[in-house]
C-alpha cells in the first residue's frame, strides 16, 4: 500500500516532502523515510525511520535547502519494518535511488540474476531490485528513459516508482503499472503523490498518471510516454479542495469526524443522482443493467458488505445478483448468464484485488460499472461506468462514511432501475434517524462501550437488512478494537453458534426489521436463557421496555445507512477506551493496493 511523494523546482523539499508524508500516513505507517538533493552541498541525503512519519518529523527537525526529492511511508509487504527496508531504497553502488509502492512478483528470479553478477542487497525488499537493476542496466551507458523501458518490459506486479538518478538534479522518473500516482504542476515545480490530498494545498492541478507508462518530471516540464517511449497526451484537471479536506474541524479522531459526516454524505448523494424529481445516472448505464441478466458484485471488506445489500436490492426488482469477495473471484470467476453484467465496489478506487478481477473480467468481455469514492482512480479510469460516492476524503482507515455512501448509492441506482421515487423519502427519514443518533444516542453508545471495552468476544446477531449491518458492525469493532467478534444471523444460532453462549457473552442484537423481529425477540430469549448480557438495538414500532438504544422507525431496506452509525460510533468508543490508535489500527492501511 504505502504512500509515495516526489517534488522538484520551486519548492522546499524537506517541507513538501514531510507534510505530503504525513497526509499520505493512513496508507501504511510502520516506517518512513526521505531522500532530498542538499543544495549546498549538492549531495544525496537520506534521511528514515522505524514507526509513522512522526517519528521522521522529529528526526528531521532542522532547516533544509533542497528543491529535489523523493519520499515514503511504507506498509511492509518483503521484509519487516527496518531501517534497511524502509524506503527510499538505493542500488548497490547508490547510483539510483528509489522509492516503490506495490510489490514485483518476479523479485527473487531478478535478485538472483543480480547476485549471480555480484550485486549484494541491504535489505529484504523487492524494492531494492528494481533500484540495482536500473543502476546495472545505466552501466552500458544506456538513456535512463531506454533503461526504464526495458526494467518496465522485466518487471511482473504492481508498481509506482519515483526514481532520482545520481548525479542527474534535474530529474526525477517515475514509473508505473497498477499502484496509484498524480502528479501537480504549479508555479515553476512539480509535485508526486500516492493520492491527491497533499497535492492541493500546494497547486490544484492534478493528473492521475496512467498504467504502462513513465514519466520525466522537471521543475518546468512534465513529460510522459509508454512502455516502448512513445509520447503520450498529459490532460491536468482541477481539483475541488473541499472535497479534499485534511481538517479535522475540532475532532479529536477522523473516524468520528467521519461518522458525523454520514448524514450530509446522504444528501448529497441524494441531491446528486436525484435532483428535483428525477434520477441522474447515466441513461446507458441503465440500459446495460436492465439488459443483463446477471449481475455479479465484486469487492473486499466493507465494500463487500455494501454490495451484499445492493445485490439484495437487485434481487428485489427482479435481477439476478451474486455476490464476491475479490480475491476468490480473481481466481475462480464465476460467470453466469447470457449478459453479465459486474459491479464493483472499491472506497479508494485502487483496490489490488479488483484490479486484479478487472483483468480477468476483460478476459471475459464483461462490462463492469465502479463505485468509487475517488474520480480519477485506476478501477475508475478503467471501469465502462462509475458512480462517484463524493463522501469527501476518508482518511481513519476503518471506513464508516463510504460505507453508507455506498449502501445509499446503490438504493438510489436500484431505485432508479425500478423508476421509483419514494427512496428520496426514505432517505430522508434516515436522515432523521442518523441525526437523532448523533444528538441523543451517543451517551447510551458509549456507556455500552465502557462496558463492554474488556470483552474477549462480542457477538452480533440480526437477521436479513439488520444481518447485513452486524456483518459491518462485527469488522469494524475488530478492525480497531481488536476484540474478537462474530456477526451471527438469529437463525442459524441453533445450528452451531450458540454452544458458544454462556454467562455474560455479549451479544448485541439489532431488531429493526419488521419481518423478522419476532423470530429475532425468540432468539433473544434463547440466548438470554443461556446467560447472554444482550443489548438490544431497535426501532420505536418493535422495541420493548428494557431495549438499549431505540431509535425512531424507518423503512427497513436502509438499516445500513439509517443505524450504521450506532455500531461505529460503538467500535470508536470501545477503541478509544483500550487506548488504542482509532485511526491507524495495527496491520491495517487504508487502499488496499497490495493483493
Ligand atoms: N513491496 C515494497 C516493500 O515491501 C513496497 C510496499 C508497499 O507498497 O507498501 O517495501
Amino acid at each position: 500500500m504505502c504512500g509515495i511523494v516526489g517534488c522538484i523546482g520551486k519548492v522546499n523539499a524537506k517541507d513538501y516532502l514531510l507534510y505530503g508524508l504525513e497526509t499520505l500516513d493512513y496508507r501504511g505507517y510502520d516506517s518512513a523515510g526521505i531522500a532530498y538533493l542538499d543544495s549546498s552541498k549538492l549531495e544525496l541525503e537520506i534521511v528514515k525511520t522505524i514507526g509513522p512519519v512522526k517519528a521522521l518529523i522529529e528526526k528531521l527537525n532542522k532547516p533544509v535547502e533542497s528543491h529535489l526529492g523523493i519520499g515514503h511511508t511504507r506498509w511492509a509487504t518483503h521484509g519487516v519494518p527496518s531501517i534497511p527496508n524502509a524506503h527510499p531504497v538505493q542500488s548497490m553502488n547508490k547510483k539510483v535511488t528509489l522509492v516503490h509502492n506495490g510489490v514485483i512478483e518476479n523479485f527473487q528470479e531478478l535478485k538472483d540474476s543480480l547476485i549471480a553478477k555480484g550485486y549484494s542487497f541491504n535489505g529484504q525488499t523487492d524494492s531494492e531490485v528494481i533500484a540495482s537493476l536500473i543502476e546495472d542496466k545505466l552501466k552500458a551507458n544506456l538513456d535512463v528513459l531506454y533503461v526504464l523501458s526495458e526494467i518496465m518490459k522485466m518487471l511482473h506486479g504492481s508498481f509506482a516508482c519515483s526514481i532520482i538518478i545520481n548525479g542527474d538534479n534535474d530529474h526525477i522518473y517515475v514509473i508505473k503499472r497498477s499502484s496509484p500516482l498524480l502528479v501537480a504542476k504549479g508555479k515553476g515545480f512539480h509535485l508526486l503523490a500516492s493520492d491527491a490530498l497533499p497535492l492541493i494545498k500546494y497547486a490544484n492541478e492534478v493528473f492521475d498518471l496512467p498504467d504502462d507508462t513513465i514519466s520525466l518530471v522537471e521543475k518546468d516540464s512534465f513529460r510522459l510516454f509508454d512502455v516502448n517511449l512513445q509520447p503520450l497526451q498529459i490532460k491536468f484537471t482541477q481539483r475541488d479542495p473541499s472535497l479534499i479536506s485534511r481538517d479535522l474541524n475540532g475532532y479529536p479522531h477522523y473516524m468520528i469526524k467521519e461518522i458525523e459526516e454520514i448524514e450530509s454524505v446522504v444528501r448529497r448523494l441524494m441531491v446528486s443522482y436525484h435532483p428535483e424529481d428525477k434520477f441522474l445516472f447515466d441513461e446507458k448505464l441503465l440500459k446495460t443493467i436492465n439488459d443483463s441478466d446477471n449481475i455479479i458484485f465484486i469487492a473486499c471488506g466493507t465494500s463487500y458488505h455494501a454490495s451484499l445489500i445492493g445485490a439484495r436490492y437487485f434481487r428485489h426488482i427482479g435481477k439476478n445478483a451474486s455476490v464476491f469477495i475479490a480475491s476468490e473471484w480473481a481466481f475462480y470467476p464465476q460467470i453466469m448468464g447470457k449478459k453479465p453484467f459486474v459491479i464493483m465496489l472499491s472506497q479508494s478506487g485502487e483496490t489490488a484485488d479488483l484490479i486484479h478481477c478487472l483483468k480477468v473480467a476483460r478476459e471475459h468481455d464483461l462490462r463492469m460499472l465502479l463505485v468509487t469514492n475517488v474520480q480519477g482512480s485506476s478501477l475508475e479510469r478503467a471501469a465502462d461506468f462509475s458512480i462517484i460516492l463524493n463522501a469527501g476524503s476518508e482518511i481513519s482507515v476503518a471506513s464508516t462514511k463510504a460505507y453508507a455512501a455506498q449502501v445509499t448509492a446503490l438504493a438510489l441506482l436500484t431505485n432508479a432501475l425500478d423508476n421509483r421515487h419514494n427512496i428520496i423519502r426514505d432517505l430522508n427519514e434516515c436522515c432523521a434517524v442518523i441525526s437523532e443518533v448523533r444528538t441523543s444516542s451517543k451517551p447510551k453508545i458509549e456507556a455500552m462501550a465502557e462496558k463492554l471495552k474488556n470483552s474477549r468476544d462480542i457477538y452480533f446477531l440480526g437477521r436479513g437488512y439488520d444481518y447485513d449491518l452486524s456483518l459491518e458492525a462485527s469488522l469494524k469493532l475488530k478492525e480497531i478494537s481488536y476484540i474478537h467478534s462474530e456477526a451471527i444471523p438469529g437463525g442459524e444460532l441453533k445450528h452451531g453458534p450458540i454452544a458458544l453462549i454462556d454467562t455474560g457473552t455479549p451479544v448485541i442484537v439489532f431488531v429493526t426489521d419488521d419481518v423478522t423481529a419476532s423470530s429475532m425477540r425468540n432468539n433473544i430469549q434463547e440466548i438470554k436463557a443461556r446467560g447472554a448480557e444482550v443489548f438490544v438495538v431497535s426501532t420505536e414500532k418493535l422495541s420493548l421496555p428494557g431495549d438499549t438504544i431505540v431509535v425512531r422507525d424507518y423503512r427497513r431496506y436502509l438499516s445500513s445507512v439509517a443505524i450504521s452509525s450506532i455500531a461505529f460510533y460503538f467500535a470508536y468508543y470501545v477503541s478509544l477506551k483500550k487506548g488504542l490508535n482509532v485511526d491507524k489500527p495495527r496491520n491495517l492501511a487504508k487502499a488496499v493496493t497490495v493483493e
